[in-house]
């Protein structure tokens, strides 16, 4: 078999730990599998990195900061090569520009466009262990690129699609993929099982466990990924298909991101294309909306309510103030909000799941500020001060809790 495992940064935040994953890549070499293994940088490095770059220039070059942030898993993939070989195994490292790992250009959130397999296949089947540092890659404009934060996973799982792997493993620090976010809800239960669709959604809608983009790559490549800790010998979760799911649950999960921001346009004519100018503007602005809502008019004005991240909500200000066409009396913008999401591919064939979303968060008297759906998602944005409440509310009602 040909498996790539990969080991997020609280498996490898210090020497010891890096000794225990150089003892689980061993096991998979004496159990007579081809190994690569994709790293991270210790924890903490990363942000440490980023701070580095804010502090030197507010307003730096993202070619720059690619070559700053990248360096941690650098370190990472030697350390482990050097642990591997002094348990007798043949490893080697290899940095993102030397497999190589092409990306595109989009220097701090790049994406993969091919990965050139040959040599390391090679060295594979001479038995010889691949490190790879997660998180780099080299753009077309032949510069160190970044994937975007949490983008390990996305090196993990392209390469296992690259090297047509039978097992691509995501170490981690927790057990599984949950119910929820295990350290917000501590009865929070791991799944067995997850579809490459719900956790698709689970990851876009903030759960960080995986990068989105490395579940949407799973999903179109057929890896066959597993989450799992690398700190127990406990099961992990499968991410599959739907077909391979027995037993399906209506919600199988609960997602939270804090990444949100709301803004508030009052007393906007209500008149036709002034959508299309507001968020003609902030396309244009590269700014993500995310929520979009609008009140009904009594007046001939209207209040409309949009939300995009937290880093651009200035930028959003900026840009409505500056909108041409765009008249309206205030703008209110909100960043002490949080996006709570319900997702499960039973709601395609159950009814109720927002009204018991509701019916919980009016229980605990949560306002709803704005909510979007999907086929499969429901969400709700909510003040940041109830995060907490709302979750372990929402994860009792839908009946998630762990015995
Ligand atoms: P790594 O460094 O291994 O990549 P991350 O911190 O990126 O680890 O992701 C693991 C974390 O994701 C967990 O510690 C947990 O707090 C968080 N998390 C959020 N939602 C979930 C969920 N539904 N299931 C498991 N973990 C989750
Ligand atoms: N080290 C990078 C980050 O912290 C990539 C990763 O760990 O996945 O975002
Ligand atoms: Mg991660």
């Amino acid at each position: 078999m040909r498996i790539v495992q990969k080991f997020g940064g609280t498996s490898v935040a210090n020497i010891e730990r890096i000794q225990a994953v150089a003892e689980r890549v061993k096991a998979e070499v004496d159990a007579g599998h081809q190994v690569a293994v994709v790293v991270s940088a210790m924890s903490g490095v990363t942000n440490q990195l980023v701070e580095y770059c804010r502090a030197a220039s507010p307003m730096h070059d993202a070619r720059e900061y690619d070559v700053v942030v990248s360096t941690g898993e650098q370190v990472t993939s030697g350390l482990l090569a050097m642990v591997l070989q002094n348990l007798g195994v043949q490893a080697r490292s290899w940095m993102g520009w030397q497999v190589p790992i092409h990306t595109d250009s989009v220097h701090s959130k790049s994406r993969i466009d091919s990965i050139e397999t040959d040599e390391l296949v090679s060295r594979l089947e001479k038995g010889q262990v691949a490190v790879i540092p997660g998180f780099q890659g080299l753009g077309a404009d032949n510069r160190i690129t970044t994937l975007g934060r949490g983008g390990s996973d996305t090196t993990a799982v392209a390469l296992a699609a690259a090297l047509n792997a039978d097992r691509c493993d995501i170490y981690t620090d927790v057990e599984g993929v949950y119910t929820t976010d295990p350290r917000i809800v501590p009865s929070a239960r791991k799944l067995d099982k997850i579809t490459y669709e719900e956790m698709l959604e689970m990851a876009s809608l903030g759960a960080k466990v995986l990068q989105t983009r490395s579940v949407e790559l799973a999903m179109n490549h057929h890896v066959r990924l597993q989450v799992l800790s690398s700190f127990t010998t406990a099961p992990g979760t499968l991410v599959c298909d739907e077909d391979e799911i027995v037993e399906k649950e209506i919600v199988s999960g609960i997602a939270y991101s804090r990444d949100e921001a709301k803004v508030t346009l009052i007393g906007v004519a209500d008149s036709p294309g002034i959508a299309a100018s507001i968020f003609g503007s902030l396309a244009d602005a590269s700014i993500n909306v995310d929520m979009i809502v609008q009140n009904v008019s009594e007046d001939g004005t209207t209040d409309m309510t949009f939300t995009v991240g937290r880093a651009d909500v200035d930028r959003a200000r900026g840009v409505v103030e500056r909108a041409e066409a765009v008249t309206y009396s205030e703008v209110r913008v909100d960043s002490q909000v949080v996006k709570v999401s319900v997702i499960g591919v039973g709601m395609r064939s159950h009814v109720g799941v927002a009204k018991t979303m509701f019916e919980a968060l009016a229980e605990k008297s949560i306002n709803i500020q704005v909510i979007s759906t999907s086929e499969i998602k429901v969400s709700v944005l909510i003040s940041e001060e109830y995060t907490e409440l709302a979750l372990r509310s929402l994860h009792t009602a839908f009946g998630l809790d762990a015995e």
